[in-house]
């Protein structure tokens, strides 16, 4: 790549249903020049996160969508190749919201400086950043696990998933981890050290569910909705704690799916059962930052965690790895490595 150009991946048009190729577009720009009061960024690795999907559409939610032409958003560790800002200086490798480009323009707003020394630099994009933190968030402040209590989850090889169930077994629960795959399924119990995982693909799953969990459910971590939702749900003890993290298998939907209105059944499950679902954001949470960096820092040095990275070479494969992940394609947390 000729150092003068910035490749930017930009959004072409919204998707309908699942994103395809042609709602992404590759173009080269000039690389931009730090003003006063800004830095000029080098991409390293750009993080892929499911609520990307989100970004892409228009409907309202929690945070604003990408406009049609403007480069894809996302979390990314950078370089800084030149500062007009007092705190950071060239060569700093920093976190920052760079977005799917070679390099970004940042007045250093949200911007963190990493240490390398201290951790690779891309887990503060995956075990030691956003995900992990959702984990470990949603866990604290509305899962509360138990010592003897069950807790399930979903996606749960990747960075979200695979923190809440070790997190899990940290607490002292029994933990079943929901996969697609037989080799993320194996990776379940013999990598992350869950009691028992399952695949969701299996065409008996929802009796394999309720076979792994004799005692039913305590804790249910969301992260994906669908079908796996409809087999947890009668499987919910009284009291039972869902903090509604993400719904990936509703994310690319048009309309409701077809069928009889469960609403009265859900409802009436949530009332007998003294249920507690909860939505949250990450970001609900920015308070507990420090509390998380420290404790799952420590957990990480000790063993206590491990984590898996997939890996993709080249900012021109982005697209290609973040629909292949709305489809289970990824096996750990998706990462782009840029330079
Ligand atoms: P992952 O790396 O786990 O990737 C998503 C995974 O979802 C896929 O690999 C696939 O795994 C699984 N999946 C996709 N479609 C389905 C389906 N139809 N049924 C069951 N599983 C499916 O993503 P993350 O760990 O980054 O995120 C996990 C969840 O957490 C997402 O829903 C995300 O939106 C949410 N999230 C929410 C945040 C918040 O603040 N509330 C912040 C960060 C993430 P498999 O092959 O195992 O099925």
């Amino acid at each position: 790549m000729p150092n003068s150009i910035n490749r930017q991946i930009l959004l072409a048009s919204r998707p309908q249903g699942d994103p395809g190729p042609d709602n992404f577009k590759l173009v080269e720009a000039p690389i931009p020049v730090a003003g006063p009061g800004e830095m000029l960024l080098k991409t390293q690795w750009l993080s892929l996160d499911p609520y990307m999907r989100g970004r892409m559409s228009d409907a309202k939610s929690y945070a604003k969508f990408v406009e049609i032409g403007d480069p894809m958003v996302g979390a990314t560790v950078s370089k800084v190749v030149a500062s007009n800002i007092a705190r950071f200086r060239a060569g700093d490798i920093v976190l920052a919201y760079s977005g799917w480009q070679d390099y970004a323009i940042s007045n250093g707003e949200g911007v963190v400086v990493l240490d390398p020394s201290k951790a690779p630099v891309q887990t503060a994009l995956g075990v030691l950043g956003m995900p992990g933190m959702t984990a470990y968030v949603g866990l604290r402040n509305i899962g509360l696990p138990k010592p003897g209590e069950t807790l399930v989850v979903a996606a749960a090889t990747g960075p979200v998933g695979s923190m809440v169930g070790q997190i899990g077994k940290i607490k002292g629960c029994r933990v079943v981890g929901i996969a697609g795959g037989p080799d993320k399924v194996k990776h379940l119990t013999e990598e992350l050290g869950f009691d028992i995982g399952l695949d969701h693909r299996s065409p008996d799953f929802a009796a394999e569910l309720k076979a792994a969990c004799p005692k039913g459910i305590d804790v249910y971590f969301e992260n994906v909705a669908g079908k796996v939702w409809d087999a947890v749900l009668p499987l919910l003890n009284d009291f039972a704690r869902v903090p509604v993290c993400g719904l990936i298998a509703n994310y690319s939907l048009t309309g409701l799916p077809e069928g009889p209105d469960r609403s009265p059944m859900l409802m009436r499950n949530i009332l007998t059962k003294r249920l507690r679902l909860q939505g949250y954001i990450v970001w609900d949470f920015k308070e507990q930052t420090s509390d998380f960096l420290k404790e799952a820092g420590g957990w990480l040095k000790e063993g206590k965690i491990k984590y898996r990275e997939d890996v993709v070479e080249g900012l021109e494969n982005a697209p290609e790895a973040f629909m292949g992940m709305l489809k289970g394609k990824n096996f750990g947390k998706l990462l782009v490595k840029v330079e």
